[in-house]
Order: C-alpha cells, then sequence, then structure tokens
C-alpha cells in the first residue's frame, strides 16, 4: 500500500521509534502517546482494520496479542497491568487504515473505556 503511513514504517521509509520486531509483526512507539506507555504493534502485512481480516488472518491476529504481550515484559508493565486496544471503524476513531492493537500502561488507567 503506496500511501500507507504504517506501510511505510513497516518499510522504513518513515522513521519511527521501533520496539519490537519478528517476522510478522512491528511494534513501536505511539508519536501521540495517551499513557508512559504507547505503543503500537502492527502486522507487517496490509490489513485495513479487524473487519478486513479475513480467515487467513487468524494465526497473525493471536500473533499480535502474543507480540504485545512479550513487548509489555520488556516495557515494565506485564505485571502492574496494561490495556490492548484495537480501534475499529468510525464510532472507536479508527484513524490509521491498517489494522493495529494499542498497547497502554505504566500508570492506572481510566476504568471507562468508551
Ligand atoms: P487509531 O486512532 O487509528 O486507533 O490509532 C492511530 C494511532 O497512530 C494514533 O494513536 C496516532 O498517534 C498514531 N500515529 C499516527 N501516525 C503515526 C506516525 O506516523 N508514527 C507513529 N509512531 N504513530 C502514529
Ligand atoms: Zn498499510
Amino acid at each position: 500500500m503506496d500511501d500507507c503511513i504504517f506501510c511505510k514504517i513497516v518499510a522504513g521509509d518513515v522513521d519511527a521509534k521501533l520496539l519490537y520486531e519478528d517476522d510478522a509483526v512491528v511494534a513501536f512507539a505511539d508519536v501521540s502517546p495517551m499513557a508512559p506507555v504507547h505503543a503500537l504493534v502492527v502486522p507487517k502485512k496490509h490489513v485495513a482494520s479487524v473487519e478486513e481480516a479475513g480467515p487467513e488472518d487468524r494465526e497473525l491476529l493471536g500473533h499480535m496479542v502474543r507480540a504485545a504481550r512479550k513487548l509489555a515484559r520488556e516495557l515494565g508493565v506485564a505485571d502492574s497491568g496494561y490495556r490492548l486496544v484495537i480501534n475499529t471503524g468510525p464510532d472507536a476513531t479508527q484513524t490509521v487504515p491498517h489494522l493495529h492493537l494499542h498497547l497502554l500502561g505504566g500508570r492506572a488507567l481510566e476504568p471507562r473505556l468508551g
């Protein structure tokens, strides 16, 4: 996807503070953090959203959560706790149409989700 900001980060064409990488995903610091720890776990494959993920992406979706868990441990929030969020579509305020999982932690987060 030529005009996708996260595809450009995956390709190394746009800078980001990389925190984790494996064969299927990268994770980098959110440019506008909402918590002391705010990382984005992003599949290397362009999938626009959860709604666009197909049966072939089943393993990838699980992989994203496993990668987030590993990263939470590395960033020191595994025991204090963290929130994983995937915004999907306009009402959820998804602004980047490339699937991504937010990893938020490092402070007590509001109990409200919506
Ligand atoms: P969404 O609202 O789509 O769930 O989340 C998109 C997130 O991507 C936002 O938290 C926003 O700050 C972050 N973001 C958007 N563009 C960039 C970028 O170019 N670099 C980084 N590191 N984060 C970005
Ligand atoms: Zn993309």
